[in-house]
């Protein structure tokens, strides 16, 4: 298996049905390395699980993270976001618990030391119910990660970095940390990526490359738009300077949605021989 290197590129990237063709097309690219994203329909058995890990021996690829997405989940504009993202809808909260647990699980049986997922749209009021039962769900959740030696990584961008820190704090645990995306700082409005990264950089431990540009002011709910890397507002290389600036060694995931499907591998390796350029 290559060693990772500091400021590794790598792939964030969804399961689908084949694990070794999946691998096949994200090893395409020219990575090694990655993160794994299970949506809400995917059957997590034994199975499943036995397949990926096969798939990835036999691939020499490292999984950093293990991510969740739910089913439900829809991403069209803020107040859909607000109302279907993460832990926050109060309907789909318990199942959303019971279905963490098996992703961490699954990750648990490939050996991955790392569980993410949006919380969605924390409320700003402390003594807000929905504030306090999410919070204290995050804490089960990390608690039953460390259960594994897992990390529970929150993803940045529903909120403004200051407010990601106070609840961060909140939540007191040691194994949870951040997996920053500093597009998703300008696609929700959130605050610029790079003084959002300086100040939740103790934190960090996993960055994603992406790229877009901020909401349209005037359409009030509206997110902004995702953008190929090194085409939006994030402006890369400044962000690599910053990475490099506060020491920050960890991976640098290359998450993108931008590519139609035909071209995705194509575009996506493009994406991978940028990034690795810019880190040099
Ligand atoms: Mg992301």
């Amino acid at each position: 298996m290559p060693a990772i290197k500091d400021l590794e590129i790598g792939l964030f990237f969804w399961a689908e049905p084949d694990a070794r063709a999946t691998l096949v097309n994200v090893l395409s690219t020219g990575v090694t390395s990655g993160q794994l994203a299970i949506d809400g329909t995917v059957k997590l058995s034994p199975e499943t699980a036995a397949a990926w890990k096969a798939a990835l021996a036999e691939a020499g690829f490292h999984l950093f993270t293990v991510f969740a997405a739910y089913e439900g989940e829809d991403y069209a504009d803020i107040p859909t976001v607000v109302r279907t993202v993460g832990f926050i809808p109060k309907a789909t909260r318990a199942a959303r618990e019971v279905r963490t647990r098996e992703v961490i699980d699954f990750a648990a049986a490939l050996g991955v030391k790392s569980f993410g997922c949006h919380v969605g749209y924390i409320p700003h009021d402390k003594n807000d119910p929905d504030y306090i039962d999410v919070r204290d769900m995050v804490r089960r959740i990390a608690d039953y990660a460390a259960t594994h030696g897992m990390t529970y990584c929150l993803e940045t961008g529903q909120e403004p970095a200051a407010q990601l820190l106070e609840f961060f704090q909140d939540v007191n645990r040691s194994n949870v940390k951040i997996n920053f995306d500093p597009a998703n700082m300008i696609l929700y409005g959130s605050g610029e990526p790079i003084e959002a990264f300086r100040l939740l950089r103790p934190h960090v431990i996993s960055v994603h490359g992406k790229d877009g540009n901020w909401p349209d002011p005037a359409k009030p709910g509206s997110l902004g738009v995702e953008r190929p890397l090194g085409e939006g507002s994030v402006n890369i290389p400044k962000f690599f300077a910053a990475l490099r600036e506060t020491g920050y060694i960890g991976p640098v995931c290359i998450e993108s949605g931008v590519h139609g499907e035909a071209q995705r591998w194509e575009a996506l390796k493009r994406d991978v021989a940028l990034l690795q350029q810019i880190r040099g």
